[in-house]
């Protein structure tokens, strides 16, 4: 992992701002982020919804709240 070297202050609410240039490079704004912890560390990354069975990014329904992909519902259907 590349160490930026960049120390920012985390507010009274726990907020910090992320650089403006990570922001750009990665095309974070007005996007979601996922947070979330790999040992002690904070680690933030551009929230993309998955399958909740396969992984898959593409073609995704919503069901009770989960993202589902159309080969999953498939495979569902098919089952008996
Ligand atoms: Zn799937």
């Amino acid at each position: 992992m590349k160490t930026a070297g960049i120390v920012r202050k985390v507010d009274d609410l726990g907020r910090i701002v992320l650089p403006a240039e990570m922001r750009r490079l990665l095309e974070l704004d007005r996007s979601d982020v996922e947070i979330f912890l790999d040992g002690n560390r904070i680690c933030l990354r551009k929230y993309s919804p998955n399958c909740i069975f396969c992984g898959a990014q593409e073609a995704l329904t919503q069901l009770a709240g989960k993202s589902v992909c159309a080969d999953c519902i498939k495979k569902l259907w098919e089952r008996k």
